[in-house]
């Protein structure tokens, strides 16, 4: 759960990637970071929290250049700590060299194991640095051939961005498991940006040209934008949760728009789980989508039952005299005149340990809901992502160990379902594409990717079929370094 960002080309680098890493946000609040680069040095500021708290202006004017990559981060590997926060930036033999990760490597600690056997010294518990160590012992001359090298040992996910004092390098992974596109300013056709999500490109101004092909590398640097494939093909398996949850709606990968997908899912999730209800109700925000679908499927009227806060921070001071669902209530609160006498159905995207949806129940009882039925619009989630979703242990999940009706129980509601693995793959593949608005602009690139099939996706959460074997390589380290 991480965002990436990259431009080359403009003078204006590290305001636009600020504005696109603001953009992307929503991939991870935890920290925040950019290197740019003028050719003679690269220039890097990271900190914890909001991209717009770790950037004041007086700090955007000291990173100069024409090419930049940034980063949001949410921890999936590696703790929180302002030394894992990224773009990774290093002086190597061969000059400095940062790195931008949105993804998760499955073999990281075997790898980095086999490093600090030879003497590698790590900076950080982040899985992405055992790339940059690893191009540190290529002998390959190219920057590219040094990162294919890197790139051919590791396995798992990665949407990579590197940056050096002439080039930008954005990779995505032989199985494209996280997105990552690529567009062009108008105006400025030179100026080539690339991205996780298009909500970038939207806040920037950007053209979208194409999504960056699984297995693909472009290489932009004066003479222009090259691709090329320097790894074995693999068949795609692009993560479907992005659909269903963690892309922005607005967005859309590999052809398909994030929001049409997620209606679809409600659509389906109404032929295949109907129920009686007077209103359909969505848990903000990602659930509205998905609501919508629902209700236009299903005819019954869509309403607003819970509004949302956007100001929650992470802790808050809770009165001594305890405040009931207070933990809740700072996030969501009911409109109790929508609930009133009525039977509700309640959509979300998913269950995880299944304490918000239980509160959630409580809280529409409470406001004089008769009824509550839960509606997933996705299937149970049982099985951990290796991949770079944060998700808890098989043993947190609360579909690992329960069945649905136990879970129905849990969560107090009159019914709940989930739709199906084969539905879900369904709703996704057949949602209309969303055009870029200028069509998609003219490029010289090669091959425009096709639009993923049921196939072409991990559904590894909902499945426990793992696209990437992934071997547990526990380490214990006498001591960890801590920098407060
Ligand atoms: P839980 O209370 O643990 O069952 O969490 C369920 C809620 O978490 C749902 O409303 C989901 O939208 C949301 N959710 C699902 N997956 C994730 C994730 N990986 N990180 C954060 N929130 C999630």
């Amino acid at each position: 759960m991480c965002g990436v960002f990259g431009i080359y080309g403009h003078p204006e680098a590290a305001n636009l990637t600020y504005l696109g890493l603001h953009a992307l946000q929503h991939r991870g609040q935890e920290s925040a970071g950019i290197v740019t680069s003028d050719a003679e040095q690269l220039s890097l500021h990271r900190g914890m929290g909001h991209v717009i708290d770790v950037f004041p202006p007086e700090q955007i004017a000291r990173l100069r250049g024409s090419a930049a990559i940034g980063h949001v981060r949410y921890s999936t590997a590696g703790g929180s700590f302002l030394k894992n926060a990224q773009p990774i930036a290093v002086d190597y033999a061969r000059g400095s060299l940062a790195v931008a990760h949105n993804g998760n490597l499955t073999n990281a600690e075997a790898l980095r194991e086999k490093l600090e056997e030879r003497g590698s010294i790590f900076q950080s518990v982040s899985d992405t640095e055992v790339i940059v160590h690893l191009m540190a012992i290529s002998r390959a001359r190219q920057l590219e051939e040094r990162i294919a090298d890197a790139l051919r040992q590791v396995e798992g996910a990665y949407s990579l961005l590197f940056l050096t004092g002439d080039a930008m390098v954005a990779v995505r992974d032989p199985k494209g498991i996280r997105p990552l596109c690529l567009g062009v300013l108008p105006g400025n056709p030179e100026a080539h940006v690339v991205a996780s999500e298009l909500t970038s490109f939207d806040l920037i101004g950007a053209e979208f040209v194409r999504d960056v092909e699984p297995g693909e590398m472009l290489i932009v640097d004066r003479r222009g934008l090259r691709s090329s494939r320097p790894f074995e093909p693999s068949p795609q398996r692009s993560c479907i949760f992005e659909y269903v949850y963690f892309a922005r709606p607005d967005s859309r990968i590999d052809g398909v728009s994030v929001y049409e997908a997620r209606k679809n899912l409600g659509r389906a999730l109404a032929r295949e789980r109907p129920v009686e209800g007077d209103v359909v109700i969505p848990v903000p925000d990602s659930g509205v989508p998905a609501t919508i679908g629902y209700s236009d499927e299903s005819r019954i009227p869509f309403e607003m039952g819970l509004v949302r806060s956007h100001y929650v921070g992470r802790t808050f001071i809770e009165p001594q005299q305890s405040i009931r669902h207070f933990g809740v209530r700072l996030k969501l609160n009911p409109i109790s005149d929508t609930l009133r006498g009525k039977r509700v159905i309640v959509v979300d995207d998913s269950i995880v340990r299944g304490t918000t949806s239980r509160k959630i129940v409580k809280m529409l009882r409470d406001a004089g809901a008769r009824e509550v039925h839960m509606r997933i619009s996705s299937p149970p989630t049982a099985w951990p992502c290796f991949y770079g979703i944060d998700t808890p242990t098989r043993g947190e999940l609360i579909a690992a160990t329960h069945s649905v009706d136990e879970i129905n129980q849990y969560i107090t509601s009159d019914s709940l379902a989930y739709l199906s693995l084969e539905s879900m793959l369904g709703a996704v593949t057949s949602a209309e594409p969303r055009r870029a608005a200028n069509g998609g602009a003219p490029h010289s690139l090669p091959v425009v990717p096709s639009r993923p099939d049921q196939q072409s996706f991990c559904h590894a959460c909902w499945s426990g079929q793992y696209p990437i074997e992934f071997t547990p390589h526990p380490r214990q380290r006498p001591t960890r370094l801590l920098e407060r």
